[in-house]
């Protein structure tokens, strides 16, 4: 099922197709998934990103061991919608499937930033567009950014970004929606990349034990792209929250060492190495929800964090979103008919 054979029938049946301007903050999957189902119902929409790229936690960084992905390193999901949308993807080459332990894992091609970047296409996206406040009159919504540059007025708003920038942006004109931002505990993830030019020959499948620092392992072969083998430690959000302000080089230190217990022998000297902390790594509301709303302003919010806090639940939650702009918008037309 692609797209159009998803919005309400009444679009497809000749109906004037309601036009109206929307503004999206935020280029993660929910943003960018919300974007386009918004686009391929015939809307203009204008998407706003603080960072020079699309992906939010998608992100994928150029490093000397080739394109690393700096957040998620795979994903998986039984949604039947979401596998559908994921096989589409993958028959165009965005996206490759891998099996492990009996289930299936995504990533995208050849990395997961290059994902989000063919997701987002043409449409229309400023980057390094900080959003720093709004504000709404009888106009609609107006974006501001630091310098106070004024984007809009637009009709709709849809904010897919983590719990805690949006509830900062939420705060002086929708308490109500800043109120249930607020309310997600976010957790941060130290995230470490260890280069090898020279590759480590240990049996690539480690346990993590659950006192330990390190949450989880990915390794990245040397081939023509990866001139070095990549080993991606996760940190685990409790040791993350607790040296959240530690210097770089040491959490590198201390992860390297955790990697050298978990492997039980003493561990080469690396080629090379950076460390990424994802201030707002992970959360979901406690009682998951798709998105939330005030329809009769035009302002929606989306983001992991609305139901579990992973890929999925964000790809669901921005399209939940647009959706429900969509039939909002589809009973105001039909009001003025
Ligand atoms: C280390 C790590 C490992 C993970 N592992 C997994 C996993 O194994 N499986 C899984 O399913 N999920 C995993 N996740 C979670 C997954 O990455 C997220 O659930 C998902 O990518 C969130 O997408 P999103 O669009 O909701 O938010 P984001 O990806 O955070 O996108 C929000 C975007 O909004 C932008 N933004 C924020 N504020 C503003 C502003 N004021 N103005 C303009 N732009 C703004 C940000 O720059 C960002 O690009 C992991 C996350 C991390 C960090």
């Amino acid at each position: 099922m692609n797209y159009m054979q998803q919005l309400p029938s009444i679009y497809l049946q000749g109906h004037p197709m309601p036009s109206s301007n929307i503004a999206i903050i935020g280029a993660g999957i929910a943003g960018i998934t919300a974007a386009r189902t918004l686009k391929a119902a015939g809307h203009s929409v204008q998407v706003f990103e603080k960072s020079r790229g699309s992906g939010g936690r998608l992100a994928s960084k150029r490093s000397e061991m080739g394109r690393i992905n700096l957040g998620t390193q795979a994903f998986s999901s039984d949604d039947p919608l979401f596998l559908e949308e994921l096989h589409a993807w993958q028959q165009v080459g965005w996206v490759q499937q891998h099996h492990s332990a009996g289930q299936t894992y995504w990533t995208g091609v050849p990395y997961m930033s290059a994902l989000t970047r063919q997701l987002l296409g043409d449409l229309n996206t400023d980057f390094s567009c900080h959003i720093q406040r709004l504000s709404h009159d009888s106009r609609g919504w107006l974006l501001h950014e630091q310098n106070d540059r004024a984007h809009g007025p637009f009709q709709q708003l849809i904010i897919a970004i983590p719990a805690p920038q949006a509830s900062a942006l939420l705060n002086s004109c929708a308490p109500e929606l800043a109120h249930q931002a607020d309310s997600v505990k976010v957790q941060p993830v130290w995230m470490v990349a260890l280069g090898f030019k020279q590759p480590l020959t240990h049996n690539t499948n480690i346990k993590c034990p659950s006192n330990q620092a390190i949450a989880d392992i990915t390794v990245t072969p040397l081939s023509a792209e990866h001139p070095m083998q990549t080993w991606m430690l996760r940190a685990r959000a409790d040791w993350s929250s607790k040296h959240l302000e530690n210097q770089h080089d040491d959490v590198i230190d201390a992860l390297r060492s955790a990697f050298s217990d978990l492997l039980d022998s003493p561990l080469p000297l690396h080629d090379s190495a950076f460390a990424h902390r994802w201030r707002y790594a992970l959360g979901a509301l406690k009682q998951p929800t798709t998105a939330l709303y005030e329809q009769q302003r035009g302002l929606y919010v989306a983001g992991d964090w609305c139901g579990s806090g992973d890929v999925y639940s964000a790809w669901h939650s921005g399209k939940n979103a647009a959706q429900q702009l969509l039939d909002h918008l589809h009973c105001t037309t039909i009001a003025h008919l």
